[in-house]
């Protein structure tokens, strides 16, 4: 019986306080990584190219991690569904492992990668590890998954929490037989972004890898954290955590992160100091609540949970959504955070949440056309937290109140209120008066002599007819 196993890498981009690869650790005397480059996931019209740049970066470092503890991670190319049987087998692989993913391609392509290997005699092992607590164990007290936040939050923040899990890989050397087996395949080296087919100038806005994940975590719990409760909602402040891409391609291990949570509530000296961590942990569970979500209700993927919505007459126009895109709707805390998004790859979550209403409820535009266009620019782009945010925002999601529509005006004067935000990512505005940039009180004039647009559309109108459509479907 051969003693080696293949750890297959996905959305876990790490070595340390991970579930499976621990487990694999314990089953053999050699742990070899393998991570592929899907090409059915490549080709999405949905990828952004910075989340590219990114994960490379992250692959990078977990290869450096590999080889300094004598070990290796192999890269191959093509479907997994080939791929990952056909390399197991040429290393006489006794075992691959692998983690559990919510979204419904992975857990397809899984199944497929599963029957592959087994037909091989090669064993197949998974656990959960992107969660605190799987989907299957969060339950009503009638045994459903959840759908609605509060209660789901209730019942997940009463369970206990596993603690960081402790990986010990070892020395893996390939023999010159397997090295020489490994010619016979197609593994390659790292490609670079060019060679994947995107392209990204700009500098990432967070550093990939689990090195700078651990230290953000930490500067994060050491200072933030305790004003989080206060300071989440401005942007123009760095007052959240930043970690959505770390954990999003799990560069740091979600046990890990709660333990750091739970040291900061020992650390906190103020009623204050409290409020935020739990405030943060209760983001953390908006998380799992849509990875549940997604894991139970796969259709959310596809198209609204609300019912009444699929026959939703959204208005759809074309150059407005454009404008939208770019940034020049005329709204300025609307066009900020659209060229914050477009410039670095990543939005402030209030922005997110304001832009998104002002797509379906001012512009009347389909969710869905934003929801892709978020996933083809952000780093963080994850089909679970995307299609929550998106739905909860267009009204069709499982958010208890349906009609939540937000002024972008209000918006920018409660958060916003010197519009440093503002005028960083729209200079036109720099030197015009904070008044008037947030009470949209911008004369044509003045509009036309700094070069930003007027408004596209009126928000007290289309409010109005949004509220029409939303009664003539319900
Ligand atoms: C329309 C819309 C689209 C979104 N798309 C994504 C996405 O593609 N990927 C993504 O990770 N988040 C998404 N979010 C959620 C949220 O905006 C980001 O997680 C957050 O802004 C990331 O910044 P941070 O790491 O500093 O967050 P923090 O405020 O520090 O929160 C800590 C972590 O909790 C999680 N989290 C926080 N808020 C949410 C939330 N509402 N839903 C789910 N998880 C949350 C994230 O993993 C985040 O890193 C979206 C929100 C909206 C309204």
């Amino acid at each position: 019986m051969s003693d080696l196993v293949l750890f297959w890498h996905r959305n876990d981009l790490r070595i340390l306080d991970s579930v499976g690869l621990a487990q694999a650790c314990h089953s053999a005397a050699r742990v070899i990584g393998v991570f592929c480059f899907d090409r059915s996931i490549l080709s999405r019209e949905d990828i952004a190219p910075a989340r590219v740049v990114y994960m490379l970066g992250c692959l990078k470092a977990l290869a450096e991690d590999y080889r300094q503890a004598g070990s290796q991670l192999l890269f191959v190319d093509g479907d997994p569904v080939d791929r990952i049987p056909q390399l197991a087998a040429t290393l006489k692989a006794k075992a691959v492992y692998w983690h559990h993913d919510v979204e419904p391609y992975s857990q397809i392509r899984d199944e497929q990668v599963s029957t592959a290997l087994k037909a091989h005699n090669i064993q197949v092992h998974t656990n959960w590890d992107r969660l605190l607590h799987d989907p299957t164990t969060i339950r009503t007290g009638n045994k459903q998954p959840y759908s609605v936040y509060s209660p789901f939050w209730r019942n997940w923040n009463s369970q206990p929490k596993p603690a960081p899990v402790e990986v010990k890989l070892p020395k893996s050397e390939l023999t010159p037989a397997e090295i020489q087996a490994l010619t016979q395949l197609p593994t390659i080296d790292l490609p670079t972004a060019t060679e994947l087919g995107f392209t990204w100038a700009a500098p990432l806005i967070f550093e990939p890898g689990t090195t700078a994940a651990a230290q953000q975590l930490v500067t994060f719990c050491h200072d933030s954290i305790y004003q989080y409760d206060e300071q989440r909602n401005y942007p123009a402040i760095s007052g959240t955590s930043g970690m959505s891409a770390a954990l999003k391609f799990g560069t740091i291990g979600i046990r890990t992160v709660w333990a750091a949570t739970t040291a900061a509530v020992t650390a906190a000296n103020s009623e204050t100091a409290l409020a935020g961590i739990t405030t943060w942990q209760q983001e953390l569970a908006w998380r799992e609540f849509y990875q549940q979500a997604l894991y139970h209700f796969p259709s959310l993927a596809q198209g609204p949970y609300r019912d009444h919505f699929k026959q939703f007459p959204w208005v759809n126009d074309k150059t407005q959504f454009k404008a939208w895109c770019e940034g020049k709707t005329g709204y300025p805390i609307v066009d900020a955070a659209m060229r914050q998004l477009n410039q670095t790859g990543w939005m402030h979550n209030r922005c997110r949440m304001i832009v998104a209403s002002f797509l379906t409820k001012d512009l009347i535009i389909n969710w869905q056309w934003g929801e892709k266009y978020f996933m083809q620019t952000l780093i963080d782009g994850d089909l679970a937290a995307n299609n929550g945010g998106w739905q909860w925002s267009a009204s069709s999601g499982m958010d208890p109140k349906p009609l939540r529509i937000f002024n972008p005006y209000t918006q920018a004067q409660k958060f916003d209120q010197d519009a440093n935000y503002i005028r960083k990512w729209v200079p036109e505005l720099k030197s015009v008066d904070t008044k008037m940039i947030l009470s949209g009180d911008l004369l044509p004039l003045t509009r036309h002599q700094v070069g930003y647009p007027l408004p596209i559309v009126d928000h007290s109108i289309q409010q109005r007819l949004f509220k029409e459509l939303y009664a003539s479907v319900k």
